[in-house]
């Protein structure tokens, strides 16, 4: 039996893409910190506030609170609608998590929060100064406005120039005070086009290599090539950390463990931008590519029910990488289509006959292949993909002419640039 291809959609052809481009607010004077400050207090007070309507309802809160609001807090009216729209965010994530069990409060606790701008309150100029060319004016209050100089890294610059001639949409921007220093976050966004498709390439997530890749053309439905990235590198960081918690668990040292667990999520986080980059690089020399995917619904088929812990930091890191290669590709105009998993690890890629596999190795009963496991998983992916273009038939593939075996040590620049 073929892979059903359940909740197929088209290869899309417009999507929008979101970036997050930081800055730092240079030097700011004495008098531009505490206005910022100030109204730091006070948009903290008033999430606060609408948080107590424990309300999910934007319109709800406008009717029952905006005029109020207006009258209780000294912000501009921009801001008001920004700390609303920022208290249903959190109440929603609130109850989400909530329904997975996993905060202990009843009612949401807010530690921080940083103020949201939408264009209706601030502007962003590039002048001739040339220091700080970028200045970026707020407006606060019904009285107060303040100018900021921002200051860019060279990755970040690049993209504010982008956005400034023009190729992204400026939304909003949000100001993040961080150990005294303000940051302002700038969440651009823009259309792109992705290209018709003329090459598939099927990506598998696995333990042992967290991505198998192969690449199918339209024109021939022999695979091409296939590379593996090893999940060495990411199984070492999961079990150093694992150790390091434990030994903190029997001492008692909760406050420590939480700590290193964000630590560890950087860390893993970091390679697996390394290999989205990697991947998506690989795909965009073939002709036309598209990625498909699968589908991650909760449970793998192939991982086994003893190691729980293990399934939930592999689901992590499958949805991130996901997200990861999804949001990198489309920013080079590639689509990404995810297509339903089901048997793509037990299928043989040849005959479809569902196999039992317990090794590294994909043995058919029925018509004798023999073959990388995941290779072959990669392989099905990108088929029911192919089908579900109408591309026709995925007749017996040969071997791949090259298959590619990529090391993971860590190499290559993190982005820092983040998915939206
Ligand atoms: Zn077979």
């Amino acid at each position: 039996m073929f892979l059903e291809i359940k909740n197929f959609r088209d290869v899309p052809v417009k999507k929008e893409v979101q970036l997050t481009v930081v800055g730092k607010v240079f030097r700011p004077n004495k008098k531009k910190v505490l206005a910022l400050n100030k109204c730091l207090e006070e948009y903290f007070r008033l999430v606060n506030w609408y948080l107590n309507f424990n309300s999910t309802s934007k319109t709800f809160l406008h009717k029952n609170s905006y005029e109020s609001a207006k009258k209780l807090f000294n912000l501009n009216t921009a801001l008001i609608q920004t700390a609303r729209d920022k208290a249903v965010e959190i109440v929603k994530s609130f109850n989400e998590k909530k329904k997975e069990g996993k905060v202990k409060t009843e009612r949401p606790k807010l530690k921080r929060i940083s103020i949201r701008f939408d264009k209706r309150c601030y502007s962003f100029a590039k002048t001739t100064n040339k220091l700080t060319p970028y200045w970026l004016t707020l407006s606060l209050n019904r009285k107060e406005r303040v100018t900021l100089p921002v200051v860019f890294g060279e990755r970040q610059r690049k993209f504010i120039e982008e956005a400034l001639q023009g190729k992204w949409q400026f939304c909003t921007v949000e100001m993040v005070k961080k150990n005294g220093e303000w940051y302002a976050h700038f969440v651009l966004k823009k259309e792109i086009e992705l290209i018709e498709p003329e090459t598939v390439i099927g990506v598998d997530l696995g333990e042992w290599n967290i991505a198998t890749t192969v690449a199918v053309s339209k024109q021939n439905s022999k695979p091409m090539k296939g590379k593996f990235w090893s999940g060495a590198r990411i199984r070492e960081i999961r079990g150093k950390y694992a150790h390091l918690r434990r030994n903190l668990q029997r001492k008692k040292r909760l406050d420590l463990v939480r700590k290193i667990g964000r630590k560890e999520e950087r860390i893993v986080n970091q390679q697996l931008h390394i290999i989205a980059n990697e991947i998506v690089a690989h795909a965009k020399q073939f002709e036309k590519p598209v990625i498909a995917m699968e589908k991650l619904d909760g449970i793998r088929e192939n991982m086994n029910s003893s190691a729980k812990l293990n399934r939930r930091l592999h689901a992590w890191s499958f949805r991130k990488l996901q997200q990861y290669i999804e949001y990198k590709a489309n920013l080079e105009g590639i689509p990404v289509v995810y297509v339903n998993p089901k048997n793509s690890s037990k299928s043989c890629h040849r005959c479809g006959h569902v196999a039992r596999t317990k090794s590294r190795e994909f043995r058919c009963s029925k018509c004798g292949l023999v073959y990388n496991r995941d290779l072959n998983a990669a392989i099905n992916l990108a088929h029911a993909l192919m089908r579900g273009m109408g591309w026709g038939s995925c007749e017996p593939p040969k071997l791949p002419d090259e298959v590619l075996t990529q090391s993971q040590d860590g190499t290559g620049e993190a982005p820092s640039v983040r998915a939206g």
